[in-house]
């Protein structure tokens, strides 16, 4: 029997696995990559510490992924955790977990995994040719034939389309798998931002806030206008991807506790992001407000109850000072404004309306979203490939024979966690394995 000849195009975290696995089963394989050199995106993940994969379970693993999340059971099932694991290990990468489930490279930096995913298509075998932009690949009679860059044409019994998202495109991905895909006949889900800090309105009040940083912030997104939830109380427990199937009661969109900074625009931080792709998705349809409670540890009862023995047991002090003593110096200047406190207060002339608008201030600190920013800027993108037109079990296409899909280029996206990297590289692995078996 001839060798399958299978050409990968794009040369990420999906596409050095299917690439190097493909070679592994036997194939000649061609990896093309634009860049000039695989693994861009990789380099930069995690702030350069590349969180690879995370400790939870399969069940929770999958959760991670919103409704899509099923999908991935067929490539997890063939190379998981373990699996990654163990092939990063024989290249000399160790890696260690942290307290709250993810996983690093124990080095602490990215360029060891791209390093050792290169050798493993190097011990295999796999060419790969950089600088080399692919713009169409031909299909005749049902199967793919011809994959064309500008310079060549290269003939194909198998390709696995290995071209990630369309955001920060300075690394290479810039959505060209989208278009491929969709000429050969595939449906493309709408492609949004996912993992992206948020724009606020208030740009008055965020020229005093930018760079202040807070921690564990419960923040809720609300769907409606900041004015309307006056008698919101804040949730108590967090809502959203992989939370136990809680799911938000509207007005609330999702609650998420974490840190975040304000920024000139809006905010930022963990928290913000993970709710990102939820408020985008909201904003579509209606106004998002965000309600922040910056003491998410006390009650409201408890914090009325402390300030005013505080203001009680220090009447002449300045109320800044005693409120610098519970939250960043930097914010309460924001907080007295909303509160209608002059700068010059003392404790023993804040009013009971004053005390009391303070509190909801901290409580529920509110801000109106603006308009999304743009897919460039997104850790992931959201949307791709739509998933039932993609077997599970080989992720051929069912459309085009002889054309797999894997990474961001399917519509599968998660949180952040190391979810993304390890959805990427099981499916690379299980589309370069179906790609270089016979048929
Ligand atoms: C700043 C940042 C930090 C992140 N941190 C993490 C993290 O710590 N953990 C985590 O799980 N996820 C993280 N992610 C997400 C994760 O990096 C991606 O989901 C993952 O890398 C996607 O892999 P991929 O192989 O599908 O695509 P990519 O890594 O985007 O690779 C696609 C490749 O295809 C090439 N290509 C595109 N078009 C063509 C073409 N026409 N011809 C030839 N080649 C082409 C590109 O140049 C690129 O090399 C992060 C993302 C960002 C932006």
């Amino acid at each position: 029997m001839s060798v399958k000849r299978v050409i990968v195009i794009g040369g990420g975290a999906g596409g050095m696995l299917a690439a190097g696995r493909a070679a592994e089963m036997g194939a000649q394989v061609t990896l093309l990559e634009k860049m000039e050199r695989p693994g861009k995106k990789l380099l930069i993940s995690g702030n350069a510490r590349c969180n690879l994969t995370n400790a939870r379970s399969l069940d929770g693993f999958i959760s991670m992924y919103g409704g899509n999340g099923k999908f991935l059971y067929g490539a997890f099932q063939r190379f998981f955790r373990a699996e990654l694991l163990k092939l990063l290990g024989s290249y000399g990468v160790k890696t260690l977990a942290e307290a709250d489930g993810r996983i690093f490279p124990a080095a602490g930096n990215a360029a060891g995994v791209a390093h050792a995913l290169e050798r493993y298509m190097a011990k295999n075998g796999v060419e790969v040719v950089t600088g080399a932009s692919v713009h169409a690949i031909e299909v005749r009679g049902g199967r793919v034939a011809e994959v064309k860059t500008a310079a060549d044409a290269c003939a194909a019994d198998a390709v696995v389309l290995a071209t990630g998202g369309a955001s920060y495109p300075q690394t290479g991905s810039t959505g060209d798998g989208y278009r491929m895909a969709a000429g050969l006949g595939h449906t493309i889900t709408r492609l949004r931002p996912a993992l992206i800090p948020l724009t606020l309105k208030e740009q008055g009040l965020l020229e005093n806030m930018q760079g202040i940083s807070l921690h564990n912030v419960r923040l809720a997104a609300l769907a409606c206008a900041s004015d309307d939830i006056k008698d919101y109380a804040m949730p108590k427990n967090d809502s959203g991807r992989g939370l136990g199937g809680r799911s938000p009661r509207p007005p609330l969109i999702e609650c998420r506790t974490g840190d975040l900074i304000f920024t000139h625009y809006g905010v930022s931080g963990p928290a913000v992001l993970l709710m990102s792709l939820a408020v985008t998705d909201a904003l579509e349809s209606t106004p998002v407000s965000l309600a922040m409670d910056l003491l998410p540890g006390k009650t409201g009862h408890r914090l009325r109850h402390e300030l005013q023995e505080a203001f009680d047991r220090h009447g002449s002090r300045h109320v800044h000072n005693i409120l610098a003593e519970l939250l960043p110096g930097r914010i309460a200047g924001t907080l007295f404004h909303i509160a209608g406190i002059g700068p010059q207060i003392k404790a023993n002339q804040v009013t009971a309306l004053q005390r009391e608008s303070l509190v909801t201030a901290i409580k529920s600190l509110r801000f109106t979203v603006g308009r999304p920013r743009p897919l460039a800027g997104a850790m992931v993108t959201a949307g791709g490939v739509r998933l039932d037109e993609v077997d599970p079990h080989t992720l051929q296409s069912k459309l085009v024979k002889g054309l797999y899909f894997c990474g961001e280029v399917l519509d599968i996206d998660a949180d952040t966690g190391g979810f993304n990297l390890q959805a990427a590289f099981s499916t690379g692995w299980l589309a370069g394995e179906s790609a270089a078996l016979p048929g």
